[in-house]
């Protein structure tokens, strides 16, 4: 678990378990002999990402971006995405000296199940909140859509993820760009789904960036190692490219949800030489 002081504000980079997802799926157009020498993929050919919420200790509030899959699929969803979730987010942040309970803002990036699933939580039959005193924070497209998905992005909206907390008033829905309490900026991507959103921070001169699915690992740093999920394909090769020229001019720490080994580090070099310098 990482700690980073970063201005008045400190980010632990958290993690809920791992998945493994399509290996071709994952990188889109980009020929398998490439990417293999990136992530190497198993037998069923899916290679293993992580799942790596942020936690931000800022002066006026505990914001929490993503929350992981969470614990109410069964056996054969299990199966399918190899899912490995021990011990899970609530365990780190027990350890980061926090309970659910402290976390006053979720930040959902967007809704599909491997970055909302941890918004609620399934306790013998019922499902409650996992984080009872915070309000949860979508873009309105990207709630929009959740609820009407594309046949295509269906599977991945799954509404016990994300209807108790409307049930519950916890829903704050916001539409562009937004600066949740100083520091903490939503701003909206789309591309990999018409609402997602990335997260900015930048406190006295220091900052970070969370990629969200827009970068999910370090092997997609290249312009065209995308996704093949991405709804719009070239609006995330652009808004990529956008906040690599960011994250480099301010000297932002870039922070990878999905790379099942490098939680954080800072985006160097350019075109052919472009590569992430890992943090100690
Ligand atoms: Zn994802």
């Amino acid at each position: 678990m990482k700690r980073i002081k970063i201005g008045k504000l400190e980010i632990i980079s958290l993690l809920d378990g791992f998945i493994k997802l399509d290996g071709g799926a994952m990188f889109g157009v980009i020929p398998k002999p490439l990417w293999t020498r990136l992530t190497p993929s198993d037998e069923r050919n899916r290679i293993t990402i992580a799942m790596r919420p942020l936690l931000i200790i800022h002066p006026d509030a505990n914001i929490l971006i993503d929350t992981g899959i969470g614990n109410k699929y069964d056996e054969k969803f299990a199966d399918i995405y190899g899912v490995d979730r021990k011990p899970g987010i609530e365990n780190d942040i027990k350890k980061s000296g926090f309970t659910p309970e402290d976390i006053d803002i979720v930040i959902n990036t967007h809704l599909h199940f491997d970055h909302a699933g941890g918004n609620t939580i399934k306790r013998g039959n019922e499902i409650f909140l996992t984080f009872p005193n915070a309000t949860y924070i979508v873009q309105k497209l990207e709630w929009e859509i959740a609820l009407n998905p594309d046949p295509r992005s269906k599977a991945s909206y799954i509404k016990e993820n994300f209807m108790p907390v409307k049930e519950s008033g916890k829903l704050k829905i916001i539409d562009g760009e937004m600066e949740i309490l100083s520091g903490v900026k939503c701003i909206k991507t789309g591309g990999h789904t018409e609402g997602h959103q990335i997260v900015v921070i930048d406190s006295d001169n220091n900052g970070a960036l969370y990629w969200g699915d827009l970068m999910p690992t370090i092997a997609h740093l290249k312009t065209p190692y995308i996704m093949g999920y991405d709804i719009f394909p070239l609006d995330v090769m652009r808004e990529k490219e956008k906040y690599i020229k960011l994250v480099q001019e301010k000297n932002y720490i870039s922070f990878f949800e999905h790379d099942p080994l490098v939680c954080c580090g800072y985006i160097a070099g350019e075109g052919k030489k472009i590569h992430i310098q890992r943090m100690e």
